[in-house]
């Protein structure tokens, strides 16, 4: 703690992962020889830099801009960028960490890292985008590359931005080096499904659990918190599956929606007018704005896909009184630790980010695939193979849990496959 001050986050996110791996390291003592653990909560690598660039009123704005290459031990270290105002250090070092087991869990070559800024693209135009996504690659070019680390978004950060920063990639280098960024457009290099992975595959996991109980999403009335790209694509994919999705939100509210959220009409607001939630309810009859929280809306599955810490243990316990049996991550670190003990307590299953979300990454690693073989993949076909992605971690974590004696937990499970993987490759790797 002492080394990393301030960095709440960070260490929640390191503490959550730790508190699992008691019995893996008695088990294999050659990794407290090697020190991989402390070794494994240092970064490889840190880039903070100053990004200056110029306003539609002419005034000269600075922003801070972040790289955490964490750990490269699978691959080229891969995560990805968020704009946010609440973006510092802590947050940007708590998903590149969390990130590393995630990106292990896909069984894909991939480390991990994360970035982005505390810049706050709300309100700004879009010439003010394209400036500023200009002026952050124009640091970060120097950092990234095929085989070095590879970007892609995150809050705030979407096609357009990844748009705008791999123009300015190919700029300053000249190269048409398309596996530099994931989450590209589809006539420039993207992937079919990429845009709806985590989502879908968040959504994907979540059946694997009903699967394993013998039930599935029919009839089932499931909250989603967020109403951006992973909320949207879980909603979607929710609804073909015959789930009624009653509630979604943003960061000024959120509404609920007995008839079930009409899909189209959200998209049209969030992605196409860029409008609030409430706007959604101003356009839609059945659709009313909610008071308190999301968590109190009565469901028997929930998705918290919005953003870190959104969930604490007041809401665990109120979706536990209403008798809701899943929550499974979009977001990452979304529950609290009291609420994820609660979860425990109140016998909810409970599927953390780094195994429900992954499906985002892993499928950033099928683009990148398709890019080293200049090939393009049909949806049909990449869709199937996330959705073979997500019940592989499903099964991972079910049987890594099932092997340290914690049957059902599918948060141990997660971290102690996720670690085991990285830490046995850093072993091969030597002290470096
Ligand atoms: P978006 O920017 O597309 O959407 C974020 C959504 O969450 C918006 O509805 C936003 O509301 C809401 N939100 C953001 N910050 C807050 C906050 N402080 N309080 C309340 N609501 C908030 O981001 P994504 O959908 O891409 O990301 C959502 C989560 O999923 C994040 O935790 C991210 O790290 C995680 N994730 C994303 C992946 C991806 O592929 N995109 C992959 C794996 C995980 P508003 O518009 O009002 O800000």
């Amino acid at each position: 703690l002492h080394r990393n001050p301030g960095e709440t986050e960070f260490h929640q996110a390191v503490r959550e992962v730790l508190d699992s791996l008691g019995p893996v390291v008695t088990k294999l003592p050659a990794y407290t020889d090697a020190a991989v653990i402390r070794r494994l909560c240092e970064p490889e690598r840190q880039i903070i830099f100053r990004v200056p660039w110029v306003d539609d009123q002419n005034n000269v704005q600075i922003n801070r801009g972040f790289r955490v290459e964490f750990n490269s031990a699978l691959g080229p270290f891969k995560g990805g960028l968020r704009f946010h105002p609440s973006v510092y250090l802590g947050i940007v070092k708590f998903l590149g960490f969390e990130q590393i087991f995630k990106n292990s869990l896909t069984g894909m070559p991939i480390g991990g890292g994360k970035g982005g800024s505390d810049f706050d693209p709300k309100g700004r135009s879009e010439g003010e985008i394209m400036r500023f996504c200009q002026a952050f690659m124009t640091e970060l070019y120097r950092h990234i590359g095929e085989y070095t680390d590879v970007p892609a978004g995150d809050i705030g950060v979407g096609g357009r931005e990844i748009g705008y920063l791999f123009g300015q990639y190919k700029r300053i280098t000249n190269r048409y080096e398309s596996g530099v960024l994931t989450g590209k457009g589809i006539t420039w290099g993207g992937s079919l499904v990429r845009t709806e992975a985590t989502g879908y595959g968040t959504v994907f996991f979540a059946q694997e659990i009903l699967r394993s109980r013998g039930e599935s999403f029919d009839g089932k009335r499931v909250v989603v918190s967020g109403s951006g790209n992973v909320a949207t694509y879980a909603i979607e994919k929710l609804q073909q599956l015959g789930a009624i999705v009653v509630a979604c939100s943003d960061s000024s509210g959120f509404v609920v929606d007995e008839q079930g959220i009409d899909l189209e009409l959200l998209k049209e607001v969030k992605e196409v007018q860029r409008g609030r939630i409430c706007d959604y309810a101003d356009q839609r009859e059945s659709a009313k704005l909610g008071e308190g929280s999301i968590w109190s809306v009565p469901c028997d599955i929930a998705l918290p896909c919005a953003t870190q810490n959104e969930l604490d243990d007041k809401d665990a316990a109120v979706l536990a009184q209403n008798g809701c049996a899943i929550v499974a991550e979009g977001a990452n670190m979304p529950c609290t630790p009291d609420a994820v003990r609660l979860f425990s307590e109140a016998g909810i299953t409970f599927a953390p980010g780094k195994a429900a979300n992954a499906g985002g990454v892993a499928t950033s690693a099928l683009e990148m695939q398709q890019n080293a073989s200049r090939d393009r993949w049909s949806f049909e076909y990449t869709e199937e193979r996330l959705a073979e992605t997500m019940r592989g971690i499903h099964d991972r974590c079910l049987e890594t849990a099932d092997e340290y004696d914690a049957p059902g937990n599918y948060a141990a499970g997660a971290n102690i496959a996720g670690f085991t993987q990285v830490a046995d490759a850093m072993l091969a790797l030597g002290v470096i």
